[in-house]
Order: structure tokens, then sequence, then C-alpha cells
């Protein structure tokens, strides 16, 4: 074993979010963390590289036992994280972030020399097959080669334990290939990763073990010969997911949101539907078929060519984001943190953010001030926070999504749009925003949801719209709603018969 970590205890004021965690890797060894959003995944590894200190517990690195009071002696002993928030300077070229911090001053080089940095900066990268131009700007490189970057920062400072929290979420699929490749490379080398990630394909594609954490303690390891999804998701959950979508029973009322022709040029065009009150309106479609533009479109954030737009018969006049919220529409997005989350502010902040008076409309407040909201909203959501000034960044992110969606409901919405609202966001946390969707329903609220997902808009929707290439092809019942009918018409139906 490289590291054995026994016992480990850790609370936040009087919020204990690990006990008793074991957990241990091997050298050259893939481990994959895994456990439902707010399990202690990031706390755990966050002790072990020194960044929190422990309550209790001992941990052992290469034999000797250690007490890590700063990130740095993590790293002298060859432990290097890569957090979920990537830690690149966008102002900076890949060779200065590749040494920021690295003292090259101390080293033998004496004196920061650029032509030598650039030099070793592409060596360094070459060992990773990355072929890449060290004096190009951080800012310039996608986000998978940002967190590329990342790993060859960790590998220049000798690593031979890398944490890689949740990798994966912004990278494409080439950049998935890529840093695998990376990875095996390293392993030959008997470098040893702790992976964090919700993404069961990926983490049996490449795993040698699993440990599952559960509300903050060690459920159980492993190895992935010996095991499946359907284990480990109950390993997770501690309990059989049969029931993974929550029945309705909502009933549907009036039509609250007409859209009528709506048209924006090379994107989609000339798309009627309507959403009724109580009702879940699933959209579905291929990549590219212009299902986020088309929701981004009703609430304001892309300017619409032509077409109209109605709620509960009154014309509508969206031309920013501001006119729909002032109508009661909400929006969340899969890209919590561009748009609807402040996460530099804290929980409370963010609540705050939004506007308080229509809450009592759902009879879920009694009083209507900041204090009551987050209390009701962290009771109702089951948000795992510990007070109202955590940082919002300090939040995993099924946790950070159920924040967005507590706004949106603090002002009252007439209508909730919700684009790819569980993408990233684990199978426990999933079904709570369900819940809180269907919940939405059943005080009248409309529901659009985009969704990538077959299971998760068959199981969550009343209709399905199903959009192809920018086209509205066919909007299903609930009594239609089959995967094969769906991907029938989302790759284009008799569209292309016809030409
Ligand atoms: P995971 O990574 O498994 O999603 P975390 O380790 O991030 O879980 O969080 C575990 C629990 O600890 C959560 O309830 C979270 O709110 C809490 N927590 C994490 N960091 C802090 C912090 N800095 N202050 C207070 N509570 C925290
Ligand atoms: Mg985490």
């Amino acid at each position: 074993m490289i590291i054995t970590m026994k016992g480990i205890d850790k609370s936040f004021s009087t919020n204990q979010v690990l006990k008793g965690v074991d957990f241990s890797i091997e050298k050259g060894e893939m481990h994959a963390l895994m456990g439902e959003n707010g399990a202690g995944k990031s706390t755990l590894m966050k002790i072990l590289a020194g960044i929190y200190q422990r309550d209790a517990g001992t941990i052992e690195v290469k034999g000797k036992a250690v007490e890590y009071e700063h990130p740095s002696e993590a790293e002298a002993d060859g432990i290097a994280v890569i957090h979920q928030e990537l830690n690149i300077l966008p102002e900076l070229t890949v060779a200065e972030n590749l040494f920021l911090g690295k003292e090259l001053t101390k080293n033998r080089l004496g004196w920061l020399n650029n032509k030598e940095m650039n030099r070793a900066a592409k060596e360094s990268l070459k060992e990773l097959g990355l072929d890449l131009d060290p004096a190009l700007l951080a800012k310039d490189l996608s986000v998978g080669k940002q967190q590329l970057i990342e790993i060859a920062k960790a590998l220049m400072t000798n690593a031979e334990v890398i944490i890689m929290d949740e990798p994966t979420a912004a990278l494409t699929d080439r950049e998935i290939d890529t840093l695998f490749e990376v990875i095996n490379r390293l392993k030959r080398k008997d470098v040893s990763f702790i992976y964090i990630s919700h993404r069961m394909e990926e983490i049996f594609a490449i795993c040698d073990r699993i440990t599952v954490l559960r509300d903050g303690h060690s459920i159980g390891t492993k190895k992935i010969e010996e095991t499946n999804f359907d284990e480990i998701v109950s390993m997770m959950v501690g309990r059989q997911l049969g029931d993974r979508f929550p029945s309705s029973g909502t009933e549907i009322g009036e039509v609250k949101l007409t859209v009528s022709s709506l048209t924006r040029e090379g994107e989609f065009s000339d798309v009627s539907f309507d959403v009724k009150a109580g009702e879940i309106l699933g959209i579905s479609g291929l990549m590219g078929a212009g299902r986020s533009e088309l929701v981004e479109t009703i609430f304001g954030y892309r300017r619409q060519d032509k077409g109209s737009i109605y709620l509960n018969g009154e014309k509508l006049t969206i031309k920013h984001p501001q006119d729909a919220i002032e109508k009661g529409l909400g929006f969340i997005s899969e890209d919590r943190k561009s748009k609807g989350l402040v996460v530099d502010f804290s929980v409370g902040d963010n609540l705050n953010l939004a506007n308080l008076k229509a809450l009592s409309r759902y009879g879920w407040m009694l009083k209507q001030d900041e204090q009551a909201f987050y209390q009701t909203m962290v009771e109702r959501l089951n948000i795992r926070v510990s007070d109202r000034s955590q940082s919002a960044k300090s939040l995993s992110g099924g946790n950070q999504q159920k924040v967005v969606i507590a706004k949106w409901i603090g002002i009252g919405p007439n209508l909730l749009i919700l684009d790819e609202p569980t993408r990233g966001v684990d199978v426990g946390s999933k079904k709570e925003i369900y819940k809180i969707m269907q919940d939405l329903a059943g005080h009248g609220v409309a529901i659009i949801m985009v969704s990538s997902e077959l299971p998760e808009i068959i199981g969550m929707s009343d209709r399905v719209a199903v959009m192809c290439e920018g086209e509205l092809m066919k909007i299903l019942d609930k009594d239609e709603l089959t995967e094969e009918n769906i991907m029938h018409y989302a790759t284009g139906g008799e569209k292309h018969v016809r030409k």
C-alpha cells in the first residue's frame, strides 16, 4: 500500500461529514471513489492532500505516519490534487502555468528563464503525449486541455499519487480519450490515481477498484471484476433503485405557455407548442437538434427572429432574461456556474438573490424572511449545507443544483425551464430533483425539461416534443413514449425519406 487511511473523522462545526473512514491505495492502481453528492469524497481527499486536517484517525504514506499541516507537505510526499475548480491562470502562458509557484529560482537554473521554461514545459507535455505550444495563453485552450495542463503540473512535482476530483465533467469525448491515454501511460510508471466520478461506464472501463462512501461512512471497496453497476449503485444509495421516477398523479390544468412559430435563423424554425399548468413537457433530440437554443430563446438569453410567446393568453415581449423573470419564468441549466449560481457567494446570499415576494403562494413559508426561506428550502430540497454562510463553491454539484432550484422557487414561477437538470448529478440527488419537479408541477407550475437521457425524459414527462435539426418533428403523448418512438423522430422520422 502506498497510502492507508484509517478511522478518519472530520466535522465542520457541528456537522460530522466523515465517520471513521478507511481507504487505501496501492502502487500503480486506479482507484475510483464514489458516492452521492455530499458523501464526503472531496473532504476525504482534501485531508489526504493536507488542505484540511482530520479530527481523528491515522494516515500512512509509503509506510510512515503523516500529519500534514499544509498542502506543500503532501506535495513533497508525492501527492497531487486536481480540483473540481481548475487552478489555471488564464492570462499566463502554458509554460508559466506549469511553473507557477514551483520556485524556479531555487533550482539549478538560478533564475526565471523563459526559454528554458518553455523547453522544460514542452518536454513534460510530450511525456504526456501532448503536442502543445507552451507559449500559448491558457485562456486560449479548451477546458479539457487546461485540465491536462493541471495534470502535467502535478507530474512536474514528481507526483506518485494523483487525485482527480470529477475531472471529466467538462471534457469532450476526445479529451476524455486523451486523458485516459495519459493515465494509462502513467500507471505503467507506477503512478497511482484516485478518481472521483459519477460516470459508471468510465469507471468500469479504466479503474481497478472502487470504494464507496455514503453519508461519511466507508461502505466498502470492490475489485472491478468482482462487482457490477447495480451493486455499486445500491452501495451508494443504500437502497435498490427500482422506483427511479416518482409517479406524479398531478392534474393537468389550463394552457400556461404558448409558443407560436418561434424561429431563430440557423438554429431552429417555426416551432409551436404549448405547456399546461402542472404539466411536464419533455424536449428530446440529438446533439445539435436546437433544444437548448429553443429554450434559451424563450427565456431571453437569445433574441428571437420570428414568432410569439404567450403566458396565460397574454403576449410576452422577452428581449432579455430579466423580462422573463418578471413574468415568472425560471431557467435552470446544466451549466450552473455561469447561469444561476454565484459560486463565490454564500448559499444564503445566493438564495437572497431570488425575489421572495410570491413564495407564500405555495404555502411553504410561514414568515417571509430570509432565514425562514433558507431553512425551508434546505429542508424541503434536502440541501446538504452546514449553514447560510457556507460558500456555494464548497457544495457538491447536486447540492449546488438544488440551491439554483431553490432560488427559482423563490420567484414563485409560472413556468420553469430545466435544461439537462441532472447532468453530472449522482443518482440519489437526481431522484430528489425529480421529486422537486413533480412537487412544483403539483403546485400548478408548468415545466419544460430538456434532457438527453431517454429513461429520464420518458419517466418524467407528460408529453415529449422531439426535435431534429432545428425542427419540431412530433409531440408524443404519454402513452406513445417509448425509446424507439423518440429515436425515430429524433433521427428525422419520415423527413429524410420524403426528400
Ligand atoms: P462530496 O465530495 O462527496 O460531494 P463533500 O466532501 O464535498 O462531499 O461534502 C461533504 C459534506 O461536508 C457536505 O455536507 C458539505 O456541505 C460539507 N462541507 C464540505 N466542505 C465544507 C466546508 N468547507 N465547510 C463546511 N461544510 C463543508
Ligand atoms: Mg466533491
